[in-house]
């Protein structure tokens, strides 16, 4: 029997994999509460406890993204690239620079 799978999409890259878990809490591994909201894959290569992080939703735009460096980074709370380009005087010096090394407007497209 086949089961339907989630899917998370990337909205910038379009990376599109399924996800086992939604939120802060992943039910299989009560020892860890995440930093934010955040699509989790079990690692199927790993002991039970083990999980993968995906990605998340920016926190300005909604957007899902993923957790690759030319899609988001964070910082307090997730963002995608786009908005702290767009924003990019309000977030501190360190991320200016590590921003600002990234071509991220050459992003590659899964699609
Ligand atoms: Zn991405
Ligand atoms: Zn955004």
């Amino acid at each position: 029997m086949s089961r339907l799978r989630n899917v998370f999409r990337c909205s910038r890259c379009g990376l599109a994999v399924h996800f086992d878990y939604f939120g802060q809490k992943p039910p299989f591994n009560k020892a860890i509460v995440l930093l934010e909201e955040a699509y989790i894959l079990k690692d199927p290569f790993a002991p039970d406890d083990q999980h993968l992080t995906l990605g998340g939703h920016c926190s300005l735009c909604k957007d899902p993204v993923c957790v690759g460096q030319l899609c988001s980074l964070f910082y307090t709370k997730r963002f995608c690239l786009s908005c702290v380009k767009a924003r990019i005087d309000e977030f501190p010096d360190e991320i200016k620079k590590e921003v600002e090394g990234k071509d991220i407007d050459a992003i590659q497209k899964f699609d």
